[in-house]
């Protein structure tokens, strides 16, 4: 029998049994390599590996066949040449980042970006002669002033954190292509994928060239990793693992090993994400104490019709506005019983929290009018559990404000 084209299989297929079909022989759970550097079999191995010969194991920031596994996994699943995985999604942005960009060199990007994020851009990169340009994420055409001779990379994040705001990306490939001719100079344009994860959204199938995802998230799913990946063409990926070297961001074996595990049960825990979220919202925006229920697949939603364009699934974040502010806002936070009043996102139990204290902290009321952000938000990342019970939960808590 011939086998399969990888790329054809469906994704959960590739991100349980990865490049291992057939005639593969080895144990069915990936090993762990636990180990910070390798054994030679003589002097002979490390001068092959000083030549060239990737083949050779030296020390694990530079490789780890447990990291190196994962990485195969996730690139295969997203449709990309290769993959490099780091210690957190910010390792992952920032290296990004710092392989394209040197001194004198620009961004555009959008203010509705993750709090971290775009702090990094705020606080770090003035520091190294990188300036960030911002267009509003639904004022794609202003992206034409703001693109320059200097501009090396167009950074954008869809949906957007927490507003839930959808970047049109065929308009945002579009106008940077066109940018690109009219300057005759490359210009990465990097998606930030994790709100929406690949199986809701294929960026590479719009033409965007490279795939950044915190891997704590959505891809790790249980709350008990930290981890980021990029994803891109191999020469693209060789760059930035080169960096790594440098920075030092790679992933740590035992956190990779955890992410693999989890990538097996991806397409089944986000499948349910996508239910829940879409019950929960519908369920929220009738609710009198809220004055907007934020969810890209509520046909109230002011961008509905891209989200159902670009989406082939709307995720498992829904944004509520709570009336009387942030003092309301924690209060239903605190009178919740099953959804956890906690930071991060993306796993199997439901969390719950105030964007202007936890993913927006450190901005200025300006900073968070250009975000979007309001007091009396809530952003909810919606899991696994029943969705009556989720329901329920929110009805309760929403009373007793
Ligand atoms: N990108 C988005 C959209 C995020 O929400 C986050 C974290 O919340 C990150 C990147 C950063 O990831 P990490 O916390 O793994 O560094």
């Amino acid at each position: 029998m011939r086998e399969p084209k990888l790329s054809r299989l469906s994704l959960s297929t590739r991100a349980v049994h990865g490049r291992h079909l057939y005639a593969f022989k080895g144990p069915v759970a990936s090993p762990i390599y636990q180990t910070s550097t390798y054994r030679f079999e003589n002097s002979r191995d490390p001068m092959r590996y000083a030549a060239g010969d990737e083949s050779i194991y030296v020390y694990t920031r530079y490789h780890n066949p447990t990291v190196n596994e994962v990485e195969d996994r996730i690139a295969l699943m997203e449709d990309g040449e290769a993959a490099a995985l780091f210690s957190s999604g910010m390792a992952a942005i920032s290296t990004t980042i710092l392989s394209v960009c040197k001194v004198g060199d620009e961004i555009v990007s959008t203010p509705a970006l993750y709090g971290g994020t775009y702090r990094f851009f705020r606080d770090a990169l003035p520091n190294y002669g990188i300036a960030v340009k911002y267009v509003a994420p639904t004022a794609l055409e202003d992206l034409a002033y703001l693109v320059t001779p200097r501009t090396r990379i167009v950074y954008f994040e869809t949906p957007t954190n927490p507003t839930l705001a959808i970047v049109d990306i065929e308009k945002l490939v579009k106008l940077t292509r066109k940018a690109e001719r009219e300057f005759r100079r490359p210009i990465v344009i990097v998606i930030d994928n994790t709100f929406a994860t690949i199986l809701n959204q294929q960026p590479f199938n719009f033409g965007v060239d490279v795939i950044v995802e915190s891997a704590t998230k959505y891809l790790g799913g249980h709350a008990d990793i930290v981890g980021g990946v990029v994803v891109g063409k191999k020469a693209f990926i060789k760059k930035v693992k080169g960096l790594t070297k440098h920075l030092g961001g790679c992933a740590d074996p035992f956190a990779a090993y955890l992410l693999e595990r989890s990538l097996k049960t991806f397409e089944l825990r986000v499948q349910r994400q996508n239910e829940n979220a879409l019950a929960l919202a519908k369920a929220l925006e009738k609710q009198a104490r809220i004055s907007r229920a934020l969810y890209p697949g509520l046909p109230s939603h002011p961008q509905h019709k891209l989200a159902k364009r670009q989406m082939s699934g709307f995720g498992g974040m829904v944004t509520i506005d709570v009336k009387g502010g942030v003092k309301s806002a924690a209060r239903v936070c605190d009178n919740l019983r099953v959804a956890v009043n906690a930071m991060s996102l993306g796993g199997v139990e439901t969390l719950v929290s105030i964007p202007a204290y936890s993913s927006h902290v450190n901005m200025s009321a300006e900073e968070l009018a250009q975000h979007g952000v309001v007091p009396g938000m809530v952003r909810i990342s919606v899991g696994v559990e029943g969705v009556e019970d989720l329901i329920s939960d929110f009805r309760q808590a929403l009373n007793r404000i």
